[in-house]
C-alpha cells in the first residue's frame, strides 16, 4: 500500500507575513530533514501536515487524496512530537503515556503492550514511574519520542527533536529514529545540520518560506563542490575575508588565521563540503555575517 504525502504548490499566510511561499515536496517512506533557520516556516509546514492548520492556497494529498477530505483518518497515521513541551508536570511518565494512548483512542490491552516496548526502545526503563517535573530534557525528548510512535504510526514528525539534548543524548535518539523509520514517513525539522546529515535520505531547505534546496544529502554537498576553500592568512587579511566570503570557521594563531570560506565564483576549492558549508550557503546571506 503507498504512502506518500504531497505538498502542491502551498501557500500559507498568516495577515502579511508569508510563511509559506509555493511549497511543492513529496515525502514517501524514508527520513527527511526540514532544515531552516528561526522563522524559516518549519512549525508551519508542520502544521499544515499534521492537519492542524490549513494551507492559504494549494493542496496538502496523501496518496492523492486531498487531506481536508480524510481528516479523521489521516490524522490517526500521524505521530507528532512537538516543540519542547512544558505541563503534564505531575503526571509520571507511564501515566503520560497511558493518557496519550487514550487520547490516540488505543484500548488499554494494546496500550500495555505498545508501552513496554517504547519504554525499553527509549531506555527510560529506570524513570518511567518519576513524575515529569523530575526529569531531564533527555529522558523529556526521550518521552515525546516515545508517545509519537504510540499507534505505530505511518507519519511521523519531530519537531526539533534534540532541542535540548546533551552531544551524547543526540546521538542515542539519531539512533532511535533511524531503527524506527522502515516503512515511516518521518520528517525530522531542525536547524542543527548534524541531526540530520548521517541519517536523513532527502534534505528540504526552507528559508524564508521557500524550499531553495530539494535533494538527497549527497546531492546537496555536491551543489557546493568546488567551492569550499581553507586558506591560512596573515591577520591583517582577515577583514578582506569577511567582505569578500563567507567564512564557515575562522582558526586564530598567533599571527595568522586558518580561514574555511566559500567562493561561489570558482570550482577548483582545496576541501571537500561539509553539511555546515552547505547550511551557510543556501541558508545565511553574505551581509548577515561579514560584519
Ligand atoms: P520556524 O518554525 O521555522 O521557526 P514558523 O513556521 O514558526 O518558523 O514561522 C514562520 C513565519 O510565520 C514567521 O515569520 C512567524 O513569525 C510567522 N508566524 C508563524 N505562526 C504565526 C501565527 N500564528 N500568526 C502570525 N504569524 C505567524
Amino acid at each position: 500500500m503507498s504512502n506518500v504525502v504531497s505538498f502542491n504548490n502551498v501557500f500559507k499566510s498568516y495577515k502579511e507575513i508569508n510563511a509559506l511561499i509555493d511549497v511543492t515536496i513529496e515525502l514517501q517512506p524514508g527520513i527527511y530533514g526540514l532544515i531552516g533557520p528561526n522563522g524559516a516556516g518549519k512549525s508551519t509546514l508542520i502544521r499544515l501536515m499534521a492537519t492542524l492548520d490549513t494551507p492559504s492556497l494549494g493542496s496538502i494529498k496523501y496518496n492523492d487524496t486531498p487531506v481536508s477530505e480524510i481528516k479523521g483518518h489521516y490524522r490517526s497515521m500521524i505521530g507528532l512530537m512537538p516543540q519542547e513541551q512544558k505541563g503534564y508536570e505531575y503526571f509520571t511518565g507511564l501515566s503520560f503515556l497511558y493518557y496519550m494512548a487514550v487520547l490516540k483512542g488505543i484500548d488499554r490491552a494494546d496500550a500495555k503492550i505498545q508501552i513496554q516496548q517504547l519504554i525499553k526502545q527509549v531506555s527510560l526503563e529506570d524513570s518511567i514511574h518519576r513524575k515529569l517535573k523530575t526529569f531531564s530534557g533527555g529522558m523529556r525528548q526521550r518521552l515525546m519520542f516515545a508517545q509519537a510512535l504510540l499507534g505505530n504510526p505511518k507519519i511521523l514528525i519531530l519537531d526539533e527533536p534534540t532541542a535540548g539534548l546533551d552531544p551524547f543524548e543526540r546521538i542515542k535518539l539519531r539512533n532511535y529514529i533511524s531503527q524506527i523509520a522502515k516503512d515511516k514517513i518521518v520528517l525530522i525539522a531542525t536547524h542543527v545540520m548534524q541531526d540530520i546529515e548521517s541519517i536523513a535520505d532527502k534534505v528540504f531547505l526552507l528559508k524564508e518560506g521557500k524550499v531553495v534546496f530539494n535533494g538527497s544529502g549527497e546531492e546537496l554537498l555536491k551543489t557546493i563542490s568546488g567551492k569550499v576553500f581553507e586558506e591560512q592568512i596573515s591577520v591583517d587579511q582577515i577583514s578582506k575575508y569577511q567582505g569578500m566570503y563567507k567564512l564557515s570557521k575562522v582558526f586564530k594563531f598567533d599571527n595568522s588565521y586558518l580561514v574555511r570560506y566559500l567562493d561561489d565564483t570558482r570550482n577548483d576549492g582545496n576541501q571537500t563540503p561539509n553539511f555546515e558549508d552547505a547550511y551557510l550557503y543556501y541558508m545565511v546571506d553574505h551581509e548577515d555575517i561579514s560584519e
